[in-house]
């Protein structure tokens, strides 16, 4: 222990330095390579040498992707359910030629952190990891903090992303995964804006291309450190005097994102050997675009909906991971007043009061977030006091504790006879019970994980979330 933590101490001090160097410039990505990865990366190019066909795409591979989406101590500024979708719709078109389609590995989870949420490299070398899923790619999306837009973390190997680099079309996610899957940057060695010692200066001719620069031969030389538009604005000399310009087109350039549209063929066959050695993929998933679910409540044009209690029901759709639910005043979906990933078939959310509101449902498979949704329809909402049985649902069924330790007891209080149920994250039936004894329903999680608990009884019935946490 006491060496990896001197390890990533040491580590932590170069990224320092080096962002110190850099933080005059809008600094696109803060990764830097370790001894260990450069090592890594010079035997899979001897290999490329000895076998052109090295690891090269044979079939799709499916890679685990636990997501982690961090807001501020309060619970403010989220990376959008709607946005992340979207990124990993795109993610998986971007690494199709390399043979790679990303999956959602567990639910989406949230962290509440300030300094997790500001980027700060001591909290993610600190603490990160505890929040890590073992087997998977993790990925953690930030709001605000420091001069990059994203960065990959090899002590810890996990990447961050901020929230603004991470829209429509952008490149920043698929970058960064370049460098988990052990891509340096095609102007490795001049990072910071300083040349590197003229024998590690990649020429143009191609005669040291394997021993300067990223150490790819099919990648262009590249000097340029800071982001730059498409064709670079000025020229480059080699050390053979050859003017040129670097290659825009690769991710793992600093050429803007809309320059970028590809891995060299080396660089896919370095990430496939990076994969095949972390073991993590499967040789199949479930990629349906599957059609969107019934809905069930409100009925279409409801005008009387409590606001403070607005039960959303749909049916479930066969093979579903999880349904995204949308809520839109004025049915502008731009502005959402709900959106969000359910993991069973009914949510009860708080809105406005007296406004017209439109909803919409898809379902998803934890590979393929690309589903339409179904039809939209509206309700309206009035400002009530809370009816008997709303009132029964918000105030006077307890859990608690809740989190909960994995082996703990877990008291459930009701006031009315119910049954009451306990689904996985995967929508599985963990347990059920009826008839509480006194009210109260106890028994034990032995698993950790986020588990909800569904009450029903005979007038109405609820979702509430229970995390337990590790023992
Ligand atoms: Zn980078």
């Amino acid at each position: 222990m006491f060496e990896t933590n001197r390890m990533k101490r040491i580590i932590f001090l170069l990224f320092s330095s080096l962002a110190l160097v850099s933080s005059a410039q809008q600094n696109h990505c803060a990764t830097e390579f370790s001894a260990a990865q450069w090592q890594q990366l010079r035997a899979i190019q001897q290999q490329i040498d000895t076998n052109p066909e090295f690891m090269k795409k044979k079939a799709m591979q499916y890679v685990p992707v636990k997501f982690h989406i961090i807001g501020n101590s309060k619970g403010v500024g989220y990376y959008s359910i709607h946005q992340l979708l979207e990124t990993i719709c795109e993610l998986n078109q971007k690494y199709t030629p390399v043979g790679f389609h990303f999956y959602i590995a567990d639910s989406v989870s949230y962290i509440n952190d300030n300094d997790l949420y500001n980027g700060s490299a001591d909290a993610i070398w600190n603490y990160a990891s505890d929040f890590k899923l073992n087997g998977a790619v993790n990925v953690f999306f930030h709001g605000a903090g420091m001069q990059w837009c994203g960065v990959y973390f090899g002590g810890v190997d996990v990447v961050f992303i901020k929230n603004s680099c991470q829209g429509p079309n952008a490149t920043t996610l698929t970058h960064e995964l370049g460098h988990f899957f052990g891509l340096p940057h095609t102007f490795s060695g001049w990072e910071g804006g300083d040349a590197p010692p003229s024998s590690d200066i990649e020429k143009i001719d191609g005669s040291n291309c394997r021993t300067a620069g990223d150490g790819f031969c099919d990648t262009k030389a590249d000097y340029v450190s800071q982001r730059w538009s498409c064709p670079l604005p000025w020229n480059l000399t080699d050390p053979n005097n050859v003017v040129f310009k670097p290659d825009s087109s690769i991710y793992m350039s600093y050429s803007s994102d809309n320059c970028q549209s590809r891995f060299s063929t080396e660089q896919m066959q370095a990430m496939n050997s990076n994969l095949n050695s972390r073991g993590w993929a499967k040789p199949s998933a479930d990629l349906r675009s599957l059609i969107a679910p019934q809905k069930q409540f409100p009925t279409p044009g409801d005008t009387g909906i409590n606001a403070l209690h607005v039960p959303l029901k749909w049916n479930a759709v066969e093979g579903a991971f999880a349904y995204h639910v949308q809520v839109a005043r004025f049915g502008d979906w731009n502005y959402l007043n709900y959106d969000e990933l359910v993991y069973n078939t009914a949510t009860t959310i708080k809105l406005f009061g007296n406004w017209e509101y439109a909803w919409r449902v898809r379902a998803i498979t934890q590979a393929n977030t690309c589903s339409n949704f179904g039809v939209v329809d509206t309700f309206t909402t009035r400002e009530l006091p809370l009816g008997q049985t709303e009132l029964f649902f918000q105030n006077e069924v307890q859990i608690y504790p809740n989190p909960v330790r994995a082996g703990e007891q877990v008291l459930v209080r009701t006031k009315e006879p119910s049954q009451l149920t306990i689904f996985n994250e995967l929508g599985q039936t963990e347990m059920e019970f009826s008839n509480p004894i006194n009210g109260e329903f106890s028994f034990e999680m032995p698993c950790p994980g986020l588990y909800f608990i569904a009450l029903k009884t005979a007038h109405t019935s609820m979702v509430k979330r229970l995390l337990v946490t590790q023992n």
